[in-house]
């Protein structure tokens, strides 16, 4: 690697220089299953030929011009996730941090209006919500945030997946204005809450009894990983803002934040801005992402093939000491073991698949949601003999 570059990621030593649906190549033409898409953003898997042709077309055509001007595809993306979401108001960026960040000004500014001059946001143990100093801050995990206070300030942090606890802030703070949440918390270890609707629906009416803007984090929940194109759309809820980015682009750089009802209306020009968000490109890329996701009918297949991975990796380890649980929300699948598993990413490297440890004992899969059932057989022929070795040691 080159000694130029900032010392931010343990990066694994391989090096891909092709990709074609769930496969990679490294420079040695050495091939690998990918079980992670580039964290939950090739749901497309690689190379998906309407994918290139619409951005190959596009760059041919208009790559950038500034939001001060009419953008066509950025309009038609707007009534596209519109019509899929039942948002009002789109507003677009170019990652998941960026997405959080307009979300968490949104909310500010709608307390303000309302004469709360010190808004704080209700967020959760274990959330992570991005890397930029506000959304750091609203992340629940030290590691992110240690070394980078004074942290900002205006955000109450609860256990997830525990209505109570959301109910006594309620009680005794009067600052409150909004609660942001993963419908399933990603990085810190694919946690479904125990009865996933009934949460999203009590957050709801807790939020609609005390004027709260509910905040829905889809950054990796969102674009059909868990079967429906959103999570919320499994619990009959609907948010009062959503955040969007991880999937939306197939890897072209692009997120978003959605409004629905009064918090549509809360940002008026001169509130928000970026230079980059919505460009021609980023939106022509989400709208072909959108396109096949609907006419490949991913949603069902994620859903599908994430509940057979499940099942398959149950059988081989029933009566394996040291795996906890195994979990899945469509193609958001987790192995939790009982002791830290890190050293399993090289090693499986080594066997030709791509997979992801979070939460220290979490494996984390998030594969393209393309992936057949004979790929997917294949990943679980791959990892049940190497956690198996694994915990026999
Ligand atoms: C990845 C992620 C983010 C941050 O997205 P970036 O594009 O890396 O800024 C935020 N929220 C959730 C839930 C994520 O998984």
């Amino acid at each position: 690697m080159s000694q130029h570059l900032m010392n931010t990621y343990g990066r694994q030593p391989v090096t891909f220089v092709r990709g074609e649906g769930v496969w990679l190549w490294d420079d040695q033409g050495k091939r690998y299953l990918d079980g992670l898409a580039g964290v939950a953003v090739n749901g497309l898997g690689h190379a998906h030929p309407a994918l290139v042709k619409a951005i190959s077309e596009q760059a041919a055509r208009l790559i950038h011009v500034s939001n001060v001007y009419n953008i066509a595809e950025q309009a038609r993306l707007a009534d596209r996730l519109s019509a899929l979401s039942g948002m009002d108001r789109i507003f677009f960026c170019n990652s998941g941090c960026e997405a959080n960040e307009a979300a968490i000004k949104l909310a500010r500014l709608h307390g303000h209006k309302k004469g709360i001059e010190h808004p704080e946001i209700i967020v959760m143990d274990k959330a992570f919500h991005g890397r930029t100093m506000a959304t750091l801050s609203a992340t629940g995990n030290r590691k992110v945030q240690a070394g980078f206070e004074p942290l900002v300030a205006g955000f109450v942090r609860v256990p997830f997946d525990d209505l109570e606890a959301v109910r006594q802030v309620a009680e005794h703070n009067s600052n409150v204005v909004a609660v942001l949440v993963e419908p399933v918390q990603g990085e810190g270890g694919v946690v479904i809450p125990q009865d996933a609707k009934a949460y999203l629906q009590g957050l709801r009416e807790i939020c609609d009894r005390n004027g709260w803007l509910l905040m829905l984090d889809e950054v990796q929940s969102g674009i059909a990983r868990t079967g429906t194109m959103f999570a919320f759309q499994h619990s009959g809820i609907y948010p009062d803002v959503m955040t969007l980015a991880k999937g939306l682009g197939s890897g072209v750089p692009i997120g978003a934040c959605l409004a629905k009802g009064p918090a549509a209306d809360v940002f008026q020009p001169g509130n928000h801005g970026s230079t980059f968000g919505g460009n021609p490109l980023a939106c022509s890329a989400a709208l072909a992402t959108l396109t096949a996701i609907e006419e490949e009918s991913l949603g069902a297949k994620a859903v599908e093939i994430g509940d057979f991975i499940n099942h398959a990796l149950r059988e081989e380890f029933k009566n394996v000491p040291g795996v906890v649980t195994i979990r899945n929300a469509g193609m958001m699948i987790g192995i939790e073991l009982d002791r830290p598993c890190g050293e399993l990413v090289k090693q499986a490297l080594a066997l030709g698949l791509l997979i992801n440890v979070t939460a220290d004992k979490v494996i984390r899969l998030l594969p393209p949601l393309v992936m057949s059932k004979a790929e997917a057989q294949q990943l679980v022929d791959i990892l049940a003999p190497l956690v198996k070795n694994f915990l026999s040691q």
